[in-house]
């Protein structure tokens, strides 16, 4: 079966089965787009579908975020998780007005130059919002495509360069279509071809599929374990974050002090913030960034 086969046939499955989420109505714009991405990149779906209606119905444009403070871009990330994504998003928009005029550029080379656009995001908007033909590998397409095509059992290490030449290999030639071959691999490995039970009944590549053709191998590398949460700076990063993100002003480090009793990884988890940029110091109390009284 040729590659392009294999995409001819995840399109038809992706026309009668792809969820209905609202930045891929087609009067969605590019800004749009571009904040789903970021947003989804590692936060499921479900708590992604409300922050991100909050955030466009807050900021519909690159200049409504870019001229609000990163304090407040901070607090509408709410408890999505990761809000270092939140400054980058607010440095990206900030870079879109400063550099095109507030218009989500369409070149691959200025979107990768954007402040938190990476070789994924760039591709996803390029492709998503633009019509273009670009392979958009994420961890599912890079499943997807191990199964599919390399008979693999998983993927194994990113290897960037290697991922994007097998994906697109079997984009097919016209860029809209290819565009449409993207968003179905990616819905496949979202929802069929998933890491731990993949559900080859229901798969429309399935008689084609090199690693259920072989019998599907079990992996030999290590097991992957979840990332654990509960006891994690990660955990007391996001209390802290919490209060300050309720605060009108500057917040005593008594108050902190409150949240986790364990004290230095307290203030390791502060020091973090602070190294990313998320949280400044006032004297004795803290302040999102940009929240410093005048
Ligand atoms: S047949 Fe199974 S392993 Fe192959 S692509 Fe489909 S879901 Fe994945």
């Amino acid at each position: 079966m040729p590659e392009t086969t294999l995409a001819a046939a995840a399109i038809r499955w992706y026309d009668e089965n792809a969820r209905d989420l609202p930045w891929r109505e087609p009067d969605v714009g590019a800004w749009a787009i571009l904040v789903s991405e970021i947003m989804l990149q590692q936060t499921p779906v479900v708590r992604v579908l409300p922050a991100w209606r909050a955030w466009l119905s807050r900021w519909p444009t690159p200049a409504a975020l870019a001229a609000d403070t990163p304090a407040e871009a901070i607090r509408m990330w709410g408890r999505l998780g990761y809000p270092r994504r939140a400054l980058r998003l607010r440095e990206c928009a900030v870079a879109i007005v400063e550099r095109h005029s507030g218009v989500v550029p369409t070149d691959l080379d200025a979107l990768l130059a954007l402040p938190g656009v990476g070789t994924y995001t760039a591709r996803a908007v390029a492709t998503f919002a633009y019509g273009q033909r670009h392979p958009v590998v994420d961890t599912n397409v890079r499943r997807f495509v191990a199964r599919a095509v390399a008979g693999e059992p998983d993927a194994g290490p990113a290897t960037r360069p290697a991922d994007l030449v097998a994906t697109e290999a079997l984009l097919p030639a016209e860029p809209v279509r290819a565009a449409r071959a993207s968003a179905a691999f990616m819905e496949l490995g979202a929802l069929i071809c998933t890491a731990r039970t993949p559900r080859c009944a229901d798969c429309p590549v399935t008689e084609v599929c090199a690693w259920r053709a072989s019998g599907r191998p079990a992996p030999t590398g290590p097991t992957r374990r979840p990332q654990q949460y509960a006891g994690t700076d990660r955990q007391v990063r996001g209390l802290l974050l919490a209060v300050l993100r309720e605060a009108t002003g500057p917040v005593p480090h008594e108050r902190l002090d409150l949240v986790w009793a364990d004290a230095a990884q307290r203030s390791r988890a502060l020091a973090g913030l602070v190294a990313d940029g998320l949280v400044e110091l006032v004297g004795d109390a803290c302040v999102l960034a940009g929240d410093r009284p005048g």
